[in-house]
């Protein structure tokens, strides 16, 4: 799960490349292309296509992107 310090900071530092994948689509998304769950906006991110849960790639995509992670540490530090 991402806070929402985390969030905004994806659509920042990753709105230009592909930050989840569907391995059921077998497609990669940007941010503005995710779905949320409308009931529960915090619980994580969703592919557009099929609705499935693709919130635990969006972390692995966090912890190794440079952007995310330069942006990050600005914020922190
Ligand atoms: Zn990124
Ligand atoms: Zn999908």
């Amino acid at each position: 799960m991402l806070k929402a310090e985390e969030r905004s900071i994806l659509f920042t530092a990753c709105a230009g490349h592909p930050v989840a994948y569907c391995g059921w689509c077998l497609r990669g998304f940007k941010p503005a292309q995710l779905a949320y769950n409308l009931r529960a906006p915090m619980q994580g991110f969703m592919c557009p296509d099929c609705r499935r849960d693709v919130t635990a790639t969006v972390i692995k995509h966090v912890s190794s992107c440079p952007a995310f992670v330069e942006l990050h540490g600005r914020k922190a530090g």
